[in-house]
């Protein structure tokens, strides 16, 4: 038998279980050995579980005295038995399963895993699975594997079967390099698996989880890390531009206040990277209204100051606009000819700005997608920026970077845990703005049930008395941007005609024409209406100081990262701002997660916690995001993270093709051959 033999040579596997192994992606004995179990079950005495009624699985192995069936009044069938083991006894139950007195019979030793209960005036363990105790070597250790299973293939036969192939882990290659067994502490690889199934201890297991783990992360690191590499050299020389010292502290001292030390430590890394020849590409975060865009901004002067253009692009018309606002100005202190681009430009301004950037007659142009169209043409791009880059495709990203390999900056608001980031945009650099500029207010956040809700409605209806101006955020609908717009037309018909008669409100959605959108952001902003309600798409945007009021429906739809994105929407202003999220979620777990809103202000604590809570495929969806299904390792173990990304570092600074290490090579291969839709691609 090799680990390449077909799973259909195996003892006991038929056509029909060959099919169901098919379906839990078994194919060749290789697969069932990297069938890792999903949990285990901690095998503990009777003494430790029995009279403690909780709601959490147990696993005992105890020898059966005693087994019967009892017929109740309500003529169901109970089936009852007495158990014990060294440290005690436990009495047991199942319902309607009367046939198991056929199978277990006294003086069999079991496994039982199960929840203790109360019922019918007593603790017992209720319905548990039972499993007869033959194969005395596979079961006498403490932990035992529980798979992942379809119907018909039980944790049980996979856990025989297995066991009876386990050395076949020796031929397992072993295909990372020598040095790093000991660098990293790592077991072979053939000790790892059989560990993992059966683990002698949880320190074996810990250590066995964490060489298969490496192994996997090591893949995705050098994958992210070459493509790096690849996309550094594709690039033409990069356009040097060295740091305008004097400049730009005068450009600095001159703005009307005082730059955070992030905004500084950031700006310096950002112009280290233009002064290289090779491009940068580098993502800048920072939560709402931490200020990157003067970090921008002094990008951008820098580059212009250099010689070169410079290009801002949003994703939203009214996010290009306020770039606009606050930097055309700015700019055109210094005599830095700045314009901005949008959908709605005429056409023949657009023609003009198209020819002005040719020409070089334009220094700075800020815009929207209507940046990266065809016929925009630059004349030295040396600086492009994109504002909510997670807005846009890897493919726009691109078209930037035909004209002529400029820098470029990223900037994101939506916090990456750094593990995360270092993994999924391993390929860029990092920088991170963590702190708010001062003097910012706390934004008071409260979770509201649905019988809170007039208490709620009375509250909003006293901020608007006061002046005050209110978002309403309606729920996430996935599926459909139709069903969304049409959820944020009825809310907004309700408060209208049921809760705020008297209050002007407004209605904002996807669906609407630019020009219909701006009129409504207008009149907002104007003050001439109190609510704003509107579907997700004012996620990013906007600039409303007296709205000191955001309402979110449905906020357990939304991931804490976006929640903390509304939320900034408000607090702009020298007025105390409320945010209300309303759930009608039961899960404890949700609820749990709203709450940390109430607690915590930073966005990047929410990510974390968030990632925590719900995991990576749930926050950024496995597919859309390309993030890998791993096996074994998880992208929230920064410990491994930072281990295998050095360790690529390592490796590909010592040969960037890897053909010195021809195991690895021909695994990593294999595994990008396996990954067809990747994020980065
Ligand atoms: P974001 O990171 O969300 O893009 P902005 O760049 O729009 O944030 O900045 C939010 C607000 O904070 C702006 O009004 C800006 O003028 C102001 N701001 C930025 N940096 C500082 C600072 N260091 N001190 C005070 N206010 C600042
Ligand atoms: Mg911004």
């Amino acid at each position: 038998m090799l680990l390449s033999s077909s799973i259909s040579e195996l003892p006991r596997v038929g056509p029909q279980m060959l099919k169901r192994l098919n379906k839990l992606g078994i194919f060749i004995v290789q697969d069932l050995l990297q069938h890792f179990p999903r949990t285990y079950d901690n095998q503990t005495e009777i003494r430790q579980v029995a009279y403690i009624v909780r709601d959490e699985q147990n696993t005992v192995k105890v020898t059966v005295h005693q087994i019967k069936n009892i017929r109740t009044r309500s003529r169901k069938v109970l089936t009852e038995a007495k158990v014990s083991d060294e440290s005690g006894a436990l009495s047991v139950v199942w319902f309607n399963q009367p046939f198991l007195i056929n199978q277990i019979k006294p003086g069999m030793e079991v496994i039982l895993s199960g929840k203790i209960k109360f019922a019918f005036g007593k603790v017992s363990m209720q319905s548990p699975s039972v499993e007869i105790v033959k194969d005395e070597q596979i079961h006498t250790a403490r932990l035992v594997p529980v798979y992942p299973e379809t119907e018909g293939v039980s944790s049980r036969w996979l856990r025989t079967q297995i066991y009876q192939h386990l050395s076949l882990a020796d031929q397992f290659e072993e295909f990372l390099p020598i040095e790093f067994k000991e660098k990293y502490s790592l077991m072979p690889k053939a000790w790892a698996i059989k560990q993992v199934h059966f683990p002698t201890g949880e320190k074996e297991l810990k250590t066995a989880r964490f060489r298969l783990a490496f192994e996997e992360m090591l893949l995705m690191q050098l994958n992210v890390q070459m493509k790096r590499k690849a996309w550094q050299q594709s690039q033409d020389e990069g356009k040097k531009m060295p740091m305008r010292s004097e400049e730009i502290k005068m450009f600095v001292s001159k703005l009307p206040f005082q730059l955070t030390k992030d905004q500084k430590i950031t700006a310096f890394e950002i112009l280290k990277d233009m002064e290289k020849s090779v491009p940068m590409l580098r993502l800048l975060q920072g939560d709402v209204g931490s200020g990157k865009t003067v970090v921008a901004a002094i990008a951008l002067y820098q580059a212009v100051r250099s010689g070169y253009q410079g290009a801002l692009m949003a994703p939203t018309e009214i996010l290009a606009r306020q770039h606009a606002k606050t930097l055309l100005p700015l700019f055109g202190q210094y005599g830095i000819r700045a314009e901005l681009l949008v959908g709605s430009t005429t056409e023949s301004s657009k023609n003009d700005l198209v020819l002005a950037l040719k020409n070089k007659t334009l220094d700075v142009i800020i815009g929207t997608h209507a940046l990266i169209q065809e016929r925009v043409g630059f004349s030295n791009l040396g600086l492009a920026i994109v504002d909510e880059q997670h807005r846009f495709g890897v493919q726009q990203r691109a078209l930037l970077k035909t004209h002529g390999s400029p820098h470029l900056l990223l900037m994101t608001a939506t916090p990456i845990p750094r593990s995360l980031a270092l993994t999924l945009y391993g390929d860029q650099d990092l920088s991170l703005i963590k702190e708010l500029p001062p003097g910012r207010q706390k934004i008071i956040t409260r979770v509201v049930s649905e019988n809170e809700r007039r208490k709620a409605y009375l509250f909003v209806d006293d901020q608007i008395a006061k002046g005050r101006q209110v978002f309403v955020v309606c729920p996430l609908i996935e599926e459909s941007e139709i069903l969304e717009v049409k959820a944020a037309t009825e809310e907004y018909e309700r408060l209208q005609n049921d809760i705020f008669p008297k209050r002007k409100i407004g209605l904002l959605h996807g669906r609407m024409k630019p020009k219909e959108k701006e009129g409504v952001m207008k009149s907002f902003a104007d003050k001439e209406l109190d609510i704003l309600v509107s579907t997700s798409v004012i996620e990013v945007g906007i600039d409303v100081p007296n709205a000191t009021m955001m309402l979110i429906e449905g906020a357990d739809r939304f991931g804490l990262a976006q929640l903390h994105q509304f939320r900034g929407r408000v607090g702009r202003s020298e007025y105390q701002s409320y945010c209300l999220l309303f759930t009608d979620s039961k899960s404890s777990t949700s609820n749990q997660r709203l709450r940390a809103m109430e607690k915590h202000h930073s966005g990047f604590d929410l990510a974390e916690l968030d990632l925590e809570l719900r995991g990576p495929g749930e926050i950024y969806g496995t597919k859309q995001s390309g993030l890998p299904d791993f096996k074994m390792a998880t992208l929230t173990d920064s410990d491994l993270i930072y281990k295998t990304r050095e360790a690529a570092e390592t490796l590909l600074n010592e040969d960037i093709t890897l053909e010195k290490f021809p195991a690895l090579k021909f695994e990593l291969d294999k595994y990008l051959a396996r990954k067809q839709n990747f994020l980065l691609e």
